[in-house]
């Protein structure tokens, strides 16, 4: 997909605009307790084109000074975005630091295209004229907090989208991708993977960006390890800015069947990695638990079942992963990880009859009886499977509000006792039926 990324001064409105283009998107996202919510990243459509969206000023540089920041998330659009939009305050006029974030954006060979933000009404639109001295040409007057020019400040930037496809590789190709703060040791678990036996690395793809994906064979699969630009790319910005390092995971679970969510086994599970974690949940992506360096912890026969445990107490949306405990360094435990990530991915894409579906919900209807709201009973009438990547099942039901979570998490795990679903999240919809 192609990616927008909105970059400009503070207070000249970002957030607002992203939320505004983004729409209900966010809102709409699940509440899982444990997954933290972000605002920086997100899908977005308009009219027919598909796009990621980048809120650069989400991106938190830490305690450099003003300036440094704004040429730090400048350059993190131009690294990671085909479209800039730049946004300005039609209130406030230009200003020295909009200069400033021209003079990088001149610099950066790719399309740009200016928004004036605060115009709330059309008498406010002379406002504008100001703005061409930045060099962008035509500026789009659009207010956030009424909504209004945002069709025409997209259309424009639509026009600049590239028509290349990311994910360029066929259907029957599994893509995984690993996935982790840095240092955990994921380049170090790349290398160990395409340095397997029975590994052919076929080649290495440059995409359009600088990624660079691996392709490769094992029993006669392809997969492609689909790159955290950056895994190898290192000591930039990146390095030391953890939600830019995030958003470089995200585009990468994106465009991944598989994540492999890596933990550290010597340090533990620390904040950093429950949001990356929340992250491939959210995206319906199949999972799987890597705890690299298991060589470096000093163990005896309980160790691995409390560091198991403690995994499950703190991801306890991840449920449904496989963990596995290697060391990228001894290659202990290497070999499982390509079979692991093809369960995982067969699971994502499996299909269920929908009698035999029905069968289980009937069956766990009966066994424990579906829940009563100010006297009235969820009715469950019919269950159908609608989707796939991850499997999604709709319930028809007499009344969506009566089925609470915990009866929707029971009758999940009716579904994944009867059918398995492993490395995989699933999800019920409930839709009324009059
Ligand atoms: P990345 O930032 O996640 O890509 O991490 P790297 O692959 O660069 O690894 C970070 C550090 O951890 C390096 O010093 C590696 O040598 C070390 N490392 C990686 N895997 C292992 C492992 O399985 N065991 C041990 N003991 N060290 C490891």
């Amino acid at each position: 997909k192609p990616v927008l990324a909105i970059v400009g001064r503070p207070n000249v409105g970002k957030s607002t605009i992203f939320n505004r283009i983004v729409g209900e998107r966010i809102s709409i996202v699940e509440d899982i307790p444990g997954v933290t919510r972000d605002r920086i990243y997100s899908s977005a459509e308009w009219l027919t084109h598909d796009f990621n969206i980048i809120d650069t000023g989400g991106i938190d540089i830490g305690d450099e000074p003003f300036l440094e920041q704004i040429r730090q998330q400048a350059e993190i659009a131009i690294d990671e975005a085909d479209v800039i939009v730049f946004l300005v305050n039609g209130r406030e006029g230009v200003t020295s630091a909009d200069e400033e974030v021209a003079k990088i954006l001149y610099k950066a060979k790719k399309p740009v295209v200016l928004g004036v933000n605060k115009i709330d009404n059309p008498e406010m639109r002379q406002m504008i004229y100001d703005f061409y001295s930045l060099g962008f040409g035509e500026p789009f007057p659009i207010s956030g907090s009424h909504g209004l020019g945002l069709g025409d400040l997209l259309d424009e930037a639509a026009k600049n989208f590239p028509n290349h496809d990311e994910n360029q590789y066929d259907d029957d190709v599994i893509k995984f991708s690993l996935i982790g703060r840095p240092n955990v040791g994921k380049s170090s678990l790349v290398n160990a993977i395409l340095g397997e036996d029975r590994v052919i690395v076929s080649n290495v793809a440059g995409t359009t960006r600088d990624a660079i994906d691996s392709q490769l064979k094992y029993n006669g699969d392809e997969y492609v390890i689909i790159d955290t630009a950056g895994m190898r790319k290192k000591g930039k910005v990146y390095e030391t800015t953890e939600k830019y390092s995030v958003l470089r995971a995200l585009r990468a679970i994106e465009r991944s069947d598989v994540v492999l969510i890596v933990l550290d086994g010597e340090e533990g599970i620390i904040e950093q990695d429950k949001r990356i974690a929340g992250y491939a949940h959210q995206a319906g992506r199949a999972v799987i638990i890597v705890v690299n360096k298991w060589d470096a912890v000093e163990k005896d026969e309980k160790t691995m079942k409390k560091f198991e445990q403690n995994i499950r107490d703190h991801f306890q949306f991840l449920d449904y992963a496989p963990i596995v405990f290697l060391s990228a360094l001894t290659k202990k435990r290497i070999h499982t990880l390509i079979p692991m990530v093809n369960i995982a991915s067969e699971n994502h894409m499996m299909r269920v009859e929908t009698n035999v579906l029905n069968d289980v919900i009937m069956d766990a209807v009966a066994m424990n009886p579906t829940p009563t709201d100010k006297g009235r009973r969820l009715r469950i009438y019919y269950a159908t499977q609608v989707a796939i990547k991850p499997p999604t099942f709709v319930v028809f039901v007499n009344d969506p509000e009566l089925l609470h979570f915990s009866y929707e998490r029971f009758l999940e795990n009716r579904i994944r006792d009867a059918f398995g679903f492993e490395g995989t999240p699933i999800k019920i919809i409930a839709r009324e039926r009059k």
